[in-house]
C-alpha cells in the first residue's frame, strides 16, 4: 500500500492568496464592471530590457546551430555567467568567492524550499514573523514543525521571531536553542532592512551557537542606501555561517523565465551525528547533481547580459521605475497620516492599518470602497495582524490611479 507523506497533512491550506481571490471574485461578481487594480501579488510587470532580450535570441541562434548546439550543461551553471556573477555582484565589494561556492538554479523558491533536505531532521528551525511562507511550509512538509496549533497560529516545533513596529522590525536573537536561521533582507513582506551592525548580532551568534543562516536576498538589488548591506559576506565570517540566495526575478524581470543562485562557501560547516564537521557545499552539490539539472543555456546567456555595461544601466532603469512607485506609495499614504514602513530599499511597502482594522478588514475596505487589491499582513503570519503589505510592481499608471482612489477614502 502506498502511503502519503503524512506531513504534507500538517501544512495548512495556502489560505492567503485562495481568500484573496475568493474576495475579489465575489466582489467582481456583485461590481461586474469594477476597474480593479492590483497591488498584491509581488511579480515584476515591466518587460526584460533589451540587453537581455537580444542575449536570449543570441542564445537562440546558438542552439538552433549544429556547431554551437548544448545539450545538458554543469548542473551547478555555465562557469561565464559564474564567474560574472563573482565578478560582479561579491568581488566588486570586497568578497572572494570560488567558482564552486555558487551554484546557478532555476529560482530562489526552489533553492530555499530545497536546502533543508541537507540538514538534519531534528534540527530546530528560526523563521521571522511575519515571514515569507516558503521557509515554514517547507520545513513542514519535511516533518520539522511539529504540529499546528490552531489556538496560537502557529506550528510548535518552529521558533517564531517577531518584527514589528514596536521594535522597529529588528529580530532579537532567539532565547532558545535553534539550528538553523531563516533571514531575508531586504525583507519581503515588511520592506525593511538590517543595518550591517544588526546583521553582524546574526552572524556572531550562528558562530558562537554552531547554527546556520539561510540568508535570502531576493530583493538586493532594490537597495538604495549606502549604508545597507548587499550580501551577508559583507560581515566578517559570514562564510563559516551563512547561505546566500540570489534570484534574477525581482532584479531583471525573470520571474518568468527563472534564473536565480545561491552560495554555498567551502568554509561552512555542520555536524554528522558524531559530531564531525561537514562541508554543506559538498552535499548542495550532491543534492543538485542528483535532482536537478541545470539551467537552460538560453536562460543563462540572458542572465550574463544582466552585468554588461548595457545590461547594468538598463537594471538600473527598471529597479529605478518601480523604486519611484515605492516612493510614490510611501509618501502618498504617509501624507494621508498613515504609518508606512519598508518602500526605500526594497519593493514593498507595510503599513499599519488604520482606526485599529484588522488587516482583513483594510482589505475589504481598499476592495470595495477603492477597488483595489493588496495583500492582508496577517496572511504572513500572526505578527502581520493589523498590518498590509502593498507591492511597488505595478506601472506607474496604475499605482498613480491607485493613489488618487486611496486619497479620496475616509481613513
Ligand atoms: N524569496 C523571496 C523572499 C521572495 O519574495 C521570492 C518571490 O516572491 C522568492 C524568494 C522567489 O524567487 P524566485 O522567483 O527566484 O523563485
Amino acid at each position: 500500500m502506498a502511503k502519503i507523506n503524512g506531513n504534507y497533512l500538517e501544512l495548512q491550506g495556502s489560505y492567503l492568496f485562495a481568500e484573496i481571490a475568493k474576495r475579489r471574485t465575489k466582489f467582481m461578481s456583485e461590481n461586474p464592471g469594477a476597474d480593479i487594480i492590483s497591488l498584491g501579488i509581488g511579480d515584476v510587470t515591466r518587460p526584460l530590457t533589451p540587453a537581455v532580450v537580444s542575449s536570449l535570441h543570441a542564445g537562440v541562434d546558438e542552439m538552433s546551430n549544429e556547431k554551437t548546439f548544448r545539450g545538458y550543461g554543469p548542473e551547478q551553471g555555465y562557469d561565464f555567467l559564474i564567474e560574472t556573477i563573482i565578478e560582479h555582484d561579491y568581488k566588486a565589494r570586497g568578497i572572494s568567492l570560488e567558482k564552486n561556492e555558487v551554484f546557478v538554479s532555476d529560482g530562489s523558491k526552489c533553492d530555499v524550499g530545497n536546502i533543508q533536505e541537507i540538514f538534519s531532521q531534528d534540527s530546530i528551525v528560526a523563521v521571522m514573523d511575519p515571514v515569507y511562507p516558503v521557509y515554514v511550509d517547507s520545513n513542514v512538509m519535511a516533518g520539522r514543525a511539529g504540529h499546528f496549533n490552531p489556538e496560537t497560529k502557529r506550528y510548535d516545533g518552529i521558533v517564531y521571531i517577531p518584527t514589528h513596529a514596536e521594535n522597529q522590525f529588528i529580530p532579537s536573537l532567539p532565547t532558545q536553542k535553534v539550528d538553523l536561521i531563516y533571514l531575508c533582507y531586504p525583507n519581503n513582506p515588511t520592506g525593511m532592512t538590517l543595518s550591517k551592525e544588526e546583521l553582524k548580532k546574526w552572524v556572531d551568534y550562528a558562530r558562537d551557537n554552531k547554527c546556520v543562516i539561510l540568508y535570502d536576498s531576493a530583493y538586493e538589488a532594490y537597495i538604495q542606501e549606502e549604508d545597507v548591506p548587499h550580501s551577508i559576506y559583507e560581515v566578517e565570517g559570514a562564510k563559516e555561517v551563512a547561505i546566500e540566495f540570489r534570484s534574477f526575478s525581482k532584479t531583471a524581470g525573470f520571474t518568468g523565465v527563472r534564473c536565480a543562485y545561491t552560495v554555498v562557501p567551502r568554509e561552512l560547516k555542520a555536524y554528522d551525528e558524531s559530531g564531525n564537521a561537514v562541508a554543506l557545499n559538498d552535499l548542495w552539490n550532491r543534492r543538485q547533481t542528483t535532482k536537478f539539472n541545470g539551467v537552460s543555456y538560453i536562460t543563462q546567456v540572458g542572465a550574463a547580459a544582466v552585468y554588461t555595461e548595457e545590461g547594468r544601466q538598463q537594471i538600473k532603469q527598471l529597479v529605478d521605475y518601480y523604486m519611484t512607485n515605492a516612493k510614490m506609495i510611501r509618501d502618498g499614504l504617509a501624507s494621508l497620516g498613515l504609518e508606512v514602513f519598508g518602500g526605500v530599499n526594497a519593493p514593498y511597502i507595510w503599513l499599519k492599518t488604520p482606526n485599529g482594522l484588522s488587516s482583513w478588514e483594510f482589505f475589504d475596505k481598499l476592495l470595495t470602497e477603492a477597488n483595489i487589491v493588496g495583500t492582508p499582513g496577517v496572511g504572513f503570519g500572526r505578527n502581520g495582524e493589523g498590518y498590509f503589505r502593498l507591492t511597488a510592481f505595478g506601472s506607474r499608471e496604475n499605482t498613480q490611479r491607485a493613489l488618487e482612489r486611496i486619497n479620496k477614502l475616509s481613513l
